[in-house]
């Protein structure tokens, strides 16, 4: 696609995130995160020149890849993808500005030690399973808050921002509304947690009606 056509599809994504935020409040901001996953650094690039600043990957070494091939762009890079400890060295190199998927205290302990003897802090959101389900990762809803204050009690150099959830992997409206909602309550008990990142291309809408200020838009804003 050239930058015309980009234009065309993330001024129709902006659109719809504007329609469910005002039905939120006319105060509810949201931003966007593009997920570059997809995509190439060519197509990011193109992105970057109409106003997207945000982008993610799921992945330690294509987030290197393509922040070494875009360096010269003041882009902001956030990493979503499940975290190898082995992994955490190459990740803290590249310094990205938020780690979204920090989803146990073991990882984080880990992180941690990292951090300290690199002296640097990482913005990181905790990953709650809101929908319990077996194949994803992610902190269990009723251990969060638990685990959120602990992180923060221990882990000094771990700077948690927020939450971040995936709604359920359901044809049923009501359940995904149910996920986003479990994880919505938790994100308003944690102290000082600004972040609540939910909604993927499929579900963004509801996921913003249920509290959602940070949306994770990969295949809507990248199509093939
Ligand atoms: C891939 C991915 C997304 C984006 O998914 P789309 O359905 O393509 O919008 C969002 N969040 C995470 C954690 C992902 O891995």
């Amino acid at each position: 696609m050239n930058e015309l056509e980009y234009k065309l599809y993330i001024d129709d994504v902006i659109r719809r995130v504007e329609t469910a935020r005002l039905k939120v409040s006319e105060h509810h901001i949201v931003k966007i995160v593009a997920v570059s996953k997809y995509s190439t650094s060519g197509d990011i690039q193109k992105l970057y020149n109409i106003g997207q600043r945000a982008f993610a990957e799921n992945k330690v070494q294509d987030l290197k890849a393509k922040t070494k091939e875009l360096e010269d762009l003041p882009i902001e890079w956030h990493f979503i993808g499940n975290l190898q400890k082995n992994k955490i060295n190459n990740l803290l190199t590249i310094n990205p500005s938020l780690f979204q998927a920090l989803d146990s205290l073991d990882l984080a302990t880990e992180l941690q030690k990292k951090l300290l003897a690199k002296e640097m802090t990482l913005d990181c959101l905790l990953h709650i399973n809101a929908a319990k389900e077996e194949s994803k990762h992610g902190v269990m809803p009723e251990d969060a808050i638990n685990i959120y204050n602990t992180i923060q009690k221990e882990c000094p150099n771990i700077k948690l921002k927020g939450i971040m959830s995936i709604g359920a992997h359901s044809q049923d409206k009501e359940v995904v509304k149910e996920s986003f909602l479990t994880a919505h309550k938790i994100y308003e008990q944690l102290e000082g947690a600004t972040i609540c990142s939910m909604g993927m291309s499929g579900d963004f809408e509801l996921a913003i009606e249920c509290g959602s200020n940070m949306v994770r838009l990969g295949s809507i804003i990248f199509p093939k």
